[in-house]
């Protein structure tokens, strides 16, 4: 594996930018399907804020702190993880407890959090309080796979940072080799699917939701009370798990802001779509709340009916 630099060079780049203009935040979430990259990404970062030989905001990798962190052996870098299902709210518990502690090397303390997304709610809950009031010089770093596990309230407080599963040329080549048509993989790109796709789609399957989404995106437009019936009898059939859904819901989205985007027709019109859209992010938020997707769906049709009457 090249060294993080190599593979991740504006992201790097933008984080030791950010060291040497002392602009560091309390929070950071490093996201990607490659749990090697994030992982090696957030070693190193912990590496460059406390290398004393670091040039530019790059760390050295050698010196004796560069080392220990690596081997994960420095005081003031506490990492948290676990090859359990859960991480629970002892274990972030401990580490608020260690807080107050004195005797460290540095004044600087990184709390370093591995598979973020096995938190537990509670754990999640008490690990907000730490990134609602920081204490002390605290940096806090969370590791996940995607930020689509972690609570919006945990979201809004750190700096989210995305690895691209790899380099785009990489990710095209990817896609093509698993069979992705080229407009397929464009949209991929537009909608920033890339991480959901290359885990859990074929082309094919890929090539059907996308249709399925096309075609309902317009039923919901000119005949909503079809739309509500092809829930059950069309797009339930080929979704086969929450993954897809979620692909599901983010095509849409992309359907309404073209929609948006492209509406330059009457003011009706305009304030028709507008609150279509509404409606749609009221959907997609009841079936983050577990409402199940067909009800979700189902609700976005009529309320699109209702709209559609004008009332
Ligand atoms: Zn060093």
């Amino acid at each position: 594996m090249a060294a993080i630099v190599e593979e991740q060079k504006q992201i790097t780049q933008i984080l030791a930018h950010d060291i040497l203009q002392k602009r560091v935040s309390h929070a950071y979430l490093f996201t990607g399907a490659d749990q090697l990259q994030t992982t090696a990404l957030g070693y190193w970062f912990c590496q460059a804020l406390f290398c004393p030989h670091a040039h530019a905001g790059y760390p050295c990798l050698k010196c004796n702190n560069c080392r220990r962190i690596q081997k994960g052996d420095f005081p003031d870098v506490s990492v948290l993880q676990t090859s359990k299902q859960n991480l629970g709210i002892d274990e972030i518990r401990d580490f608020k407890l260690t807080l107050g502690q004195t005797g460290l090397e540095n004044n600087h303390r990184v709390f370093l959090i591995k598979g973020a997304e096995k938190l537990t709610l509670a754990a999640e809950n008490s690990l907000l309080k730490l990134l609602e009031e920081p204490e002390g010089d605290l940096t806090i770093i969370l590791l996940a796979a995607s930020r689509s596990s972690l609570l919006p309230t945990v979201l809004s407080r750190v700096q989210i940072i995305n690895l691209p599963a790899s380099s785009d040329q990489d990710l095209l080549q990817r896609l093509q080799q698993q069979g992705y048509a080229r407009p397929d993989i464009d949209l991929i790109q537009k909608v920033h699917l890339e991480d959901q796709v290359i885990t859990d789609l074929s082309a094919n399957q890929f090539s059907k939701i996308k249709t399925q989404v096309q075609s309902w995106f317009h039923l919901l437009l000119d005949n909503p009370l079809q739309a509500f019936v092809a829930v059950a009898a069309s797009i339930l059939p080929i979704i086969e798990n929450r993954s897809q859904q979620e692909i599901f819901w983010n095509l849409l989205e992309w359907y309404f802001s073209q929609n948006l985007s492209e509406q330059t027709g009457s003011t009706s019109a305009l304030m028709k779509s507008r609150q279509l859209g509404e409606q749609f992010l009221h959907a997609q938020k009841l079936w983050s709340a577990n409402v199940s997707f067909e009800n979700s769906l189902e609700q976005l049709a009529l309320a699109a009916d209702s709209i559609s009457k004008g009332s």
